[in-house]
């Protein structure tokens, strides 16, 4: 298997070609013509990309060139379809290095080499892969059972790593549905802000209608997945995790599950996976008076479809992510829109943001031979550690508003998008520049929508603070009343709340959360001291903020985590608990990490910190170092205890 197996013959006319090409990512082109013809050269010549900060999508090339390159793919691709579609042998490592290096633009740093190769999946391998069970008896496997607390994009992660290997699990869902965030997310418009190519499954690649799916084709995937992979059957709906108890004589936990409506049952399991999310429990904010509304009320992640906003006045409390989505559809429906804005977002413009996938865009994902993989990768490249650098704190920057020359560069970038787009609004415009520094909260991605929402006669920004909710509507600090038949609160989710609500006990009896005292922590985001066998996916401090996909740290921890299970397995241990200095000086570590990056300096407030201001969500370092340091658990930061009862 190398990169162009599994592509259809090309069968197109030349027009249907030429029109394809028009629509080509040229690096991406270029790199797949290697592959196609065998020729290096055609990457040696003048048609070249360069990085940039906010990398332009054709890395540099200009109109000329790219008019060249497309003469040339289509000779190339002409050729192979006349010649019956061929399959090239595999480019040499040195050939795929110096493709690797052109499709960036630039030299692609040492450390980085073996992390990227493994992410284009040359030769068809698998960059997840975890440590091998081929020497595990098939009898141990089936006796080491696992719960898995969620059926989200990470449980069913989870699960297809698990029956990869013939491990029993069972995932407990308190929906009715998969897919966690993009089953309970209704809310109009609401939509994925990393491009598709990357949001997705490395080992599950699909035909995206859209660069930045809707929550309905998101919630289609996992489902798409959860059949595929026969996970359904092992799911038990309507039924949520209350209680995991770890019994040290057994070396067991006990999950406490309760169907809807039932009564609690109790499950036994050799390990438990928590994929329970990070943005899952809606969070209302404590406003006084909320309770006293007396119209419609409800929290942005808990859509109420069955109220109609044609010709309502609708108050939005909140300017964020899912905010920032939804305004601007409902404002075509509601008399009037009133949003209150603590702090307004900074925005990355990106025009294709709501955009289809034009068909010649999908014929070229599905029929030009590597194409996929070479594209996927230099998305990859360009939203991994690109921007990271930029929201990382100089100690010596004194400037307000921005935390480096880097930082400072890109708030002007942002600064002079937004106020072109409002130049005929200046009052709007004197609200809309942020005053904290670019990366210190969640930036949205912006195709105009946002903004030209604001500019609508039915829609206003207040930036007073609110004071209070009334029974009519609401009131502000300055005393002015806004009346509402309807309020959203777009106010985010209990992020930092780790697990909850459940009630987790360890090895002491101890409460994790009691353990915790506010502050979630674990090794890697993984593994919590006194919690052997107790795994967090997406747990603390693996969120991440301007690199990467929450998919690709899922994959990692997944790894890691069969990594753990195959060498629980194949040493005939019952359980493995890290050790308490490991995960405390690695945790020391992140948070250094966090309090050089914008979102973790002070002045800045977000659902990135817990209510104590620390940094409990997000991963401050390169996706590379994430990548690595799952790669296999290291047994000397672990005690492993026997079991009692004596595994297999
Ligand atoms: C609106 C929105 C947009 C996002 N956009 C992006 C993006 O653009 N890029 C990106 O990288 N990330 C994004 N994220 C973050 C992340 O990718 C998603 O939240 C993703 O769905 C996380 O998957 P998960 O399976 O870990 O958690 P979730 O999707 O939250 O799934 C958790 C599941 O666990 C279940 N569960 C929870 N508690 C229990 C319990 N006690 N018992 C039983 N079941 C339980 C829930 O019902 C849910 O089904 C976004 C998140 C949100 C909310």
């Amino acid at each position: 298997m190398n990169l162009t197996e599994g592509y259809p013959p090309i069968t197109a006319t030349d027009e249907e070609l030429r029109a394809a090409l028009e629509a080509a990512h040229v690096p991406s082109l270029m790199n797949a013509l290697v592959h196609v013809s065998g020729d290096i050269s055609h990457i040696r010549g003048d048609i070249r990309p360069v990085a940039a900060l906010f990398q332009d999508p054709q890395g540099g090339i200009s109109r000329e060139d790219q008019t060249r390159a497309r003469a040339i793919a289509f000779e190339v691709l002409k050729a192979d379809r006349d010649g019956g579609s061929q399959i090239t042998p595999r480019p040499s490592d040195d050939a795929i290095e110096e493709m690797t290096d052109y499709v960036i633009g630039e030299g692609v740093p040492r450390d980085y080499k073996q992390f990227l190769h493994a992410e284009l999946r040359i030769d068809g391998q698998d960059p997840y892969a975890h440590p091998s069970f081929d020497e595990i008896p098939e009898r141990v496997r089936q006796d080491f059972h696992v719960v898995i607390i969620g059926a989200g994009m990470s449980g069913l992660l989870a699960a297809i790593r698990l029956d990869q290997e013939h491990i029993p699990y069972t995932i407990i869902e308190k929906n009715s549905e998969v897919g966690g965030t993009w089953w309970q997310n209704q809310y109009p418009g609401c939509r994925v802000d990393n491009q598709n190519h990357i949001y997705s499954y490395s080992f599950e690649p699909h035909d995206w209608p859209y660069w930045y799916s809707n929550r309905q084709v998101l919630f289609k995937y996992f489902n798409h997945c959860a059949d595929k992979y026969g996970i359904r059957p092992k799911i038990r709906f309507n039924t949520a995790v209350d209680s995991a108890r770890f019994n040290e004589s057994t070396g067991r936990w006990t999950v406490t599950v309760r169907p809807t409506g039932g009564a609690p049952e109790e499950i036994v399991a050799n390990a438990v996976i928590s994929a329970v999310g990070q943005l899952n429990r809606p969070r209302l904010p404590a406003i006084t008076g909320r309770e006293s509304f007396e119209g419609v009320a409800f929290h942005s992640g808990e859509w109420r479809h069955d109220v109609d906003l044609t010709g309502k006045r609708v108050g939005v409390v909140g300017t964020g992510a899912s905010a920032f989505q939804f305004v601007p559809e409902i404002a075509q429906q509601a008399s009037e829109v009133v949003i209150f804005q603590r702090t307004p977002p900074w925005m990355g413009p990106q025009p294709i943001y709501r955009q289809p996938i034009p068909e010649e865009k999908h014929w070229l994902l599905k029929h030009v031979p590597s194409y996929y993989e070479w594209y996927r990768f230099a998305l990859f490249w360009r939203s991994s550690e690109g921007m990271l650098k930029s929201v990382t704190v100089d100690p010596e920057w004194t400037e307000r508003g921005s935390v480096s020359r880097a930082n400072q560069t890109m708030r002007q970038t942002m600064t002079a998008y937004i106020t072109r787009e409002l130049q005929d609004a200046p009052e709007i415009l004197a609200h809309a520049i942020p005053d904290y520094p670019p990366g210190g909260k969640r930036m949205v991605v912006d195709d105009g929508n946002w903004l030209r929402a604001l500019k609508r006669d039915n829609v206003r920004v207040v930036v007073d603070p609110v004071a209070s909710v009334t029974p009519t509507g609401i009131t502000t600090k300055n005393g002015q009343a806004e009346a509402f038949d309807v309020i959203v609160y777009a106010t985010g989710f209990q992020a930092s709340n780790f697990l909850m609500p459940m009630d987790v006990f360890g090895r002491d009896g101890v409460e994790l959360h009691d353990r915790w005292a506010g502050t979630a922590r674990a090794y890697k985001g993984i593994t919590i001291p006194g919690y052997p066998n107790l795994f967090t996916l997406y747990g603390p401090n693996t969120n991440i903020v301007v690199n990467g996909s929450t998919i690709f740290f899922a994959e990692c921890e997944m790894r890691y985590v069969m990594g753990c299970i195959q060498m629980l397995l194949s040493q005939g241990k019952a359980t493995m608990d890290v050790r308490r200095e490991v995960h405390d000086a690695y945790n020391e570590r992140v948070d250094r990490g966090n309090a050089l990056k914008a979102w973790g300096t002070s002045g800045v407030t977000s659902w990135y910190k817990n209510p104590d201001g620390h940094v409990t969500q997000n991963w401050p370092f390169t996706l590379l170092e994430f990548w690595t340091q799952t790669r296999e658990p290291d047994p000397s930061d672990y005690e492993f205890i026997e079991a009692r009862v004596p595994v297999g």
